[in-house]
């Protein structure tokens, strides 16, 4: 459902994509790892039509990626993005928040929108804090309430970057949840990790980006437990 081949990116001399390819099938959940600055935020936001690219090309769920206004409405509608720093609107409540591009994106009625949302907030375990404005949530909340709004485009394709990076460790389990039952229901996520537990216990497949290209894939035993290249052995010795 996603396909990336041979992908270049630059910003001005620097090359941060140099030959990335990638495929991930549907249903398929995918890890994304690396250090700091290896170009794993810069993959998603080029899969999400969020840059322009430099070479190779992009295709997800049947669009060839470019930033032509047809197809980057398609991508809003098919592809769903939740970032480190949950971007919840700060005056609007929960449900309010997931209902937003109910209205501004599927044009949905308010009432009809409201009621989606509630459901999603429901889906998210969140129902009985939908009335609550953003700053009266904990930051897992606010963090299910963000997966919530993404998942009302009923997109094809989930794209998470850190998204458990800004939590308090005892609340990285509730968002991990709601992830793992994503992953249940065949939703196909490419997940930005740096958290080695969190990979492990959502992903099917973990890809190790290096020098902005993937060095290394394959199952988490295999990556994490039996690294083969040097760059990887060092990178998993680093954060575990
Ligand atoms: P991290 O783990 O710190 O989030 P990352 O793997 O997500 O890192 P990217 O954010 O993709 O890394 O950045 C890759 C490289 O591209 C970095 O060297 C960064 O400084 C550079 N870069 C990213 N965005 C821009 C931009 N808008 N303009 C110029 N350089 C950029
Ligand atoms: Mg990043």
């Amino acid at each position: 459902i996603v396909q990336v081949q041979s992908l270049h990116k630059r910003y001005g001399a620097q090359t941060v994509l140099d030959g990335v390819s990638l495929d991930v099938a549907a249903g398929e959940v995918v890890a994304i790892i690396g250090r700091s600055g290896s170009g794993k935020s810069t993959l998603l936001r080029c899969i999400n039509g969020l840059e322009t690219i430099d070479g190779g090309s992009i295709t997800v769920a049947g669009h060839v990626v470019s930033r032509a206004p047809k197809v980057l409405r398609a991508l809003r509608q098919d592809v769903g993005m939740v970032f480190q720093s949950f971007n919840l609107f700060p005056h609007l409540t929960a449900r309010e928040n997931v209902a937003l591009p109910q209205t501004v994106v599927l044009g949905r009625g308010k009432a009809e929108a409201q009621a989606a949302a509630q459901a999603l907030l429901e889906r998210v375990g969140l129902a009985p804090r939908a009335e609550a404005y953003p700053s009266a949530l904990s930051g897992g909340q606010q963090q299910r309430v963000a997966i919530a709004r993404a998942l009302g485009l009923e997109p094809k394709v989930l794209l998470c970057d850190e998204i458990t990076s800004a939590l308090d460790p005892e609340m990285v389990g509730e968002v991990l949840e709601v992830v793992q039952d994503l992953a249940a229901r065949s939703m196909t996520m490419l997940l930005v990790t740096h958290e080695m537990s969190f990979a492990r216990r959502a992903a099917s497949r973990v890809v190790f980006m290096h020098a902005g290209r993937v060095h290394e894939e394959g199952t988490p035993a295999e990556i994490f437990e039996r690294p083969r290249t040097p760059e990887l052995v060092q990178f998993v010795r680093a954060i575990s």
